[in-house]
């Protein structure tokens, strides 16, 4: 159904390439925005140029930590020293521009806890963030890496998912990324939630004073110290989140939990390209949630973390 080329550099061994085959012909990744009917196929088959070096999630070869020179990984040494990490990255092209680079880490130890995606690589206390995430509960996270800037060249890479040209229509970007859409998802293979972390000192203010018509901010109902407006927990769906029973239900633990709650309504029309949005818009039945913390405030966002965790059942595995 939908042909993509895999081009292995180095370290994949024959068992996984055979994987990947088998995963292609299978139709990746299951969720699409667009009806099967639509132009998708010919432009899932451009050519999708794939790297990977080191072991992915479940892979067997993970690269050295002692060899990397990047600042977050300079700045979490002892905290990447205190459990058994895998690190792998990736490289993946859409056709007609750069490429995307990402570092995945995950825990050796626990490798099936919770998955987290961060696009921001300016975003430090996020990454540092989600170091303390899968140090404490297992799992993995995806890293953008775009040599600490928020964007790959001019492209906000939580602004660029999208498979098809006919979905991104409302969007900044002019076209679909469907090889970069692809290699984020899947990266959530498994993953019974679509975790996220940033810092809000980006972008226009955000905060859960927000009362638009896409987006309402739902204070916290108790307090714990984490009641700056800048700290949220963003979460999304398409119904009005009163008809939306099972978010409603989660917003309404977090507020008593001490969080502040802003609920994202995404429509076809008002699609940003954002994560959320593109998660919303395939129909993934998943929760959807965004911890987001006041730049900087990196106490804060694991206090946060903890709380989430808590209210998914997530436990410690140290
Ligand atoms: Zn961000």
């Amino acid at each position: 159904m939908i042909l993509h080329r895999f081009f292995v550099i180095r370290r994949l061994s024959v068992a996984a390439l055979a994987l990947c085959v088998a995963l292609q012909a299978h139709g990746g990744v299951a969720a699409s925005d667009e009806p099967l009917a639509s132009h998708a196929t010919d432009e899932e088959a451009q050519l999708n140029l794939f790297r990977q070096r080191g072991g992915g999630a479940g892979g067997a070869v993970c690269l050295p930590l002692a060899d990397e020179r990047d600042p977050d990984i300079r700045r979490n040494r002892s905290m990447l020293a205190s459990f058994p990490v895998c690190l792998s990255k990736a490289t993946v092209r859409d056709a007609g521009r750069a490429d995307w680079v990402f570092t995945t880490y995950s825990n050796k130890a626990a490798p099936n806890g919770p998955v987290w995606y961060l696009p921001h690589d300016d975003e430090d206390a996020a990454f540092d963030a989600a170091v303390y995430a899968i140090a404490t509960y297992g799992g993995r996270f995806i890293a953008a890496n775009a040599r600490e800037e928020r964007n790959f060249g001019s492209i906000d890479p939580n602004r660029a998912f999208g498979r098809t040209n006919g979905s991104v229509g409302p969007c900044a970007i002019t076209r679909a990324y469907p090889a970069y859409t692809k290699f984020v998802m899947d990266g959530f293979r498994g993953a019974r939630n679509i975790l996220t972390l940033h810092t809000n000192m980006d972008g226009p203010p955000l905060n859960v004073r927000v009362n638009s018509e896409k987006l309402r901010g739902y204070p916290a109902t108790a307090n714990v110290g984490l009641s700056d407006p800048d700290n949220v927990v963003i979460l999304a769906g398409r119904q009005p989140l009163e008809n939306n029973r099972r978010v409603a239900r989660f917003a309404t633990a977090l507020r008593g939990a001490g969080i502040n709650v802003i609920y994202e309504r995404v429509t076809r029309a008002n699609n940003d390209c954002s994560l959320s949005n593109y998660v919303t818009l395939s129909g993934d039945r998943r929760l959807y949630v965004n911890i987001e913390a006041q730049d900087g405030a990196r106490t804060a966002q694991k206090r946060m973390i903890d709380i989430v965790m808590r209210q998914l059942g997530v436990r410690p595995v140290r």
